[in-house]
């Protein structure tokens, strides 16, 4: 009886620890092959990818929404953050052509290099504004040859990207197929009906209201969308600090408006702009170069927040 009873206790034990053991290695594998490591240049990217993938990708941006991505450093960490991806979206047109193909090479990792299965070039989705014709040289500032690459601002490109997005990790995670694109379908629709809504309702306001004067010429496809004109730009040529003379023609462009707004990111020095704000008088609007995805700010939530500062400080 006693040996019995000794016996019984470690065998109740084992059969618990088995099952236990199967439960396990029956999710392991699962969640394995389940989760798809994509890494994104810029936030907004990682922010759509982050709706689009759900519960199946992790996701990480190299940058954050306060750092230019002409201009962003080539760290060891950003190698090392790449050589884990099983996909890459970058945004293209040579955005991030001074610093991503040094790191995406010395990642050393054959799934995302360009022309792989997991990179992901959101540019080649999305209808391309400020295409130079002929041949582009330096005199005319840091042009980017492709066309303007700074499309994110349009939730109508968000959108494009979305469902581009969704098709990839179709691709990459053929398991999960159905969610991902039902996901960016979702997701797209929503961008749609938005932009559609904004537009309709910057068009109330009185036309002559509907100016605004950018720093750089990256407020291109939000203008384009709110039906915003840009009569100038506070930097002469793209990427060329503004000179004194510069400045005095901007300041007389702004005189001229009835709602004088100087728009810019909050990456680019305010010291001309606040200058500018101050002297004509204008409202000086400094907005974020993306969605903040490390608070978990939704595409959506960070081009809302855009458009309605570029709204208020219009229409009050
Ligand atoms: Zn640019």
């Amino acid at each position: 009886m006693e040996v019995m009873g000794t016996n019984r206790l470690p065998s109740g034990l084992s059969q618990t620890l088995l099952g236990l053991l199967c439960a396990l290695l029956l999710l392991l594998p699962v969640q394995a092959s389940a989760t798809v490591e994509v890494v994104t240049t810029l936030p907004s990217l990682a922010a759509l990818v982050r709706e689009v993938g759900g519960a199946q990708v992790s996701v990480q941006s190299l940058l954050g929404p306060a750092t230019d991505p002409h201009f962003a450093d080539a760290k060891p960490s950003l190698v090392v953050t790449l050589s884990r991806a099983d996909l890459v979206v970058v945004n293209g047109l040579e955005l991030e052509v001074g610093w991503l193909p040094p790191v995406l090479r010395q990642s050393r990792n054959s799934r995302i290099q360009v022309g792989a299965a997991g990179y992901l070039d959101a540019s080649l989705t999305v209808r391309k504004l400020e295409v130079p014709r002929g041949a582009v040289d330096r005199a005319q500032g840091d042009v980017h040859p492709g066309g303007n690459p700074h499309f994110l601002y349009d939730p109508r490109a968000g959108a494009s990207v979305a469902r581009a997005i969704g098709e990839k990790l179709a691709v990459i995670d053929p398991t999960q197929a159905a969610g991902y694109r039902q996901r960016a379908a979702t997701l797209a629709a929503s961008l749609e009906r938005f932009a559609t809504e904004e537009r309709a309702r910057f068009a109330t306001l009185a036309a002559a209201h509907r100016t605004v004067v950018p720093f750089h010429r990256s407020l291109a496809y939000l203008c384009d969308w709110l039906g915003l004109s840009t009569p100038i730009d506070v930097e002469p040529r793209p990427g060329v600090s503004p000179d004194p003379a510069h400045v005095a023609k901007v300041l007389a462009q702004l005189r001229r408006l009835p709602k004088p707004v100087v728009l810019q990111e909050r990456y680019y020095p305010t010291s001309t702009t606040q200058v500018l704000a101050k002297l004509a008088p204008a409202k000086l609007v400094v907005i974020a170069g993306g969605a903040d995805d490390q608070k978990r700010q939704t595409y959506l939530e960070s081009v809302r927040e855009t458009s309605k500062r570029i709204y208020d400080a219009l229409a009050l």
